[in-house]
């Protein structure tokens, strides 16, 4: 779990962060993992406030925002929905709306830890936590639908009806690049669709493919 966190950085590195005894708290854990790097991302350049031990408090308290606007509907929301160290449940309510599957107005509750990954890729690509959303949830006859006329590329238990899953842009982040940064966080699923310019992000196992 301390893989990214734990090689030797220097003098933010703390040894009791890798005491085992000291497990983390759910939250911490997650955000360990989203924020954990390997030389992948070193590669790309991602200087990571996380790593070093030092360096993990401050993200997991700082606030966190994120700007959307919907491809369909052209909605837009500009809003925190983190901050003093827990979400904030009208915010998520506000996303979740923005995120609803448009062709049924059917809403669900979107996988928090979905938005921390949009979040925390924003900050390894330098660049403000704005996306072009082209797909969030997916209500079970949508996703059938989209089956049936999708002409391929919809997965019959399709993270998107659970509400882990997003079709995705980051403002002048080109695709492949944030394909590339999705791949180093190494959590979840990354699908990269060139020809539609989009990037599938979940919150599921590791995996990756291109659409
Ligand atoms: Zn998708």
């Amino acid at each position: 779990m301390y893989a990214g966190l734990s090689r030797p950085r220097g003098p933010g590195d703390t040894a009791g962060m890798r005491q085992p005894h000291s497990r983390p708290h759910p939250e911490r854990r997650r955000l360990l993992q989203l924020l954990a790097i390997g030389p992948a991302a070193l590669a790309l350049g991602w200087r990571a406030r996380a790593a070093s031990a030092a360096g993990v408090a401050a993200p997991l308290l700082a606030p966190r925002a994120l700007s959307m606007v919907s491809t369909h509907t052209g909605e837009q929301l500009a809003i925190r929905y983190y901050e003093n160290g827990q979400y904030l449940p009208a915010a998520l309510q506000r996303l979740n709306h923005l995120l609803r599957d448009h062709r049924t107005g059917a809403v669900t509750s979107m996988d928090p830890a979905l938005f921390d990954r949009l979040y925390v890729l924003a900050q390894c690509a330098q660049c403000d936590a704005h996306y072009e959303i082209i797909s969030g949830y997916r209500s079970p006859a949508t996703n059938e639908m989209l089956r049936e006329t999708g002409g391929g590329g919809v997965a019959l238990h399709s993270l998107h009806m659970e509400g882990r899953a997003i079709d995705v842009r980051l403002g002048r982040t080109s695709c492949s690049r944030l394909r590339d940064l999705a791949l180093a966080q190494q959590a979840g699923g990354v699908g990269y669709y060139a020809k539609s310019d989009f990037v599938h992000l979940d919150t599921g196992r590791v995996r990756a493919w291109t659409g």
